[in-house]
């Protein structure tokens, strides 16, 4: 590594380990668009079982340590979508289903938060996703938790609440595609590597948050962040 960078170089992003000194370190964070059918629906589009797509957050998005989320420019909608966090610990390409869980290191809770005015303009439009998905502070995300510990979830409550009232309640079991198809499928698109996140997609009751907020995010059996939008 050099010692010559022309200018000083961007901290490495990370995840605090739950119960731990360690820091997950955080390569890319890829998402998964409308991966339960009640969300699709209430979006206005068919929840059967079209080819799962994705988008990108950046890294240096995250929000870590239950930090606020400060209300960002340019929009009068954001919206909150809680989703499970896939952390891979082993990267690849064409990974196979039945391998794909030896490539998972562990999960977290996160928040893909977005500027919905803006994301909606972009798809009317054709244009990309970014200026509603990849914001600064758009990916509030909790402590992750090795899946040594908890095992691989493939069902139990994810849940949101906005100041003590139930926005978003599902099951992981109703992710339309589950975490080894997802990983065998992005990684038939890109090289997947450690450090990289996958948000899984967001069970219906999305909808838009103000300042003062407090949103609170569980998923069981996963872990929990609360978050203040400021
Ligand atoms: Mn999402």
């Amino acid at each position: 590594m050099t010692s010559h960078y022309a200018i000083p170089a961007p901290p490495v992003p990370c995840l605090p380990v739950r119960n731990s000194d360690d820091c997950f370190p955080v390569h890319r964070i890829y998402c998964v668009g409308r991966n339960y059918a009640d969300h699709a629906v209430e979006m206005g589009h068919d929840p059967n079982r079209e080819t799962p797509f994705f988008f990108q957050k950046n890294a240096d998005n995250l929000v870590t340590n239950n930090g606020d989320f400060p209300y960002p420019a340019s929009s009068k909608e954001v919206h909150h979508e809680i989703e499970l966090v896939i952390a891979m610990g082993n990267g690849g390409t064409d990974i196979s289903r039945k391998n794909a869980l030896n490539h998972v290191w562990g999960y977290a809770v996160g928040l893909d938060m977005t500027r919905r005015d803006l994301q909606s303009e972009m798809k009317k439009a054709g244009r990309p996703w970014e200026i509603g998905k990849a914001f600064e502070h758009s990916a509030p995300c909790s402590d992750a938790v090795p899946a040594s510990e908890i095992g691989h979830p493939n069902k139990g409550s994810i849940r949101l609440k906005v100041n003590g009232e139930v926005r978003q309640l599902g099951n992981l079991n109703q992710m339309i595609w589950k975490i080894p198809e997802i990983i065998t499928i992005l990684s038939g698109l890109f090289e997947l590597k450690p450090g990289d996140l996958i948000m899984t997609g967001t069970p219906a009751g999305v909808g838009a948050v103000y300042q003062g907020d407090l949103l609170e995010s569980f998923i069981e059996g996963v872990g929990e962040m609360t978050t203040r939008v400021v």
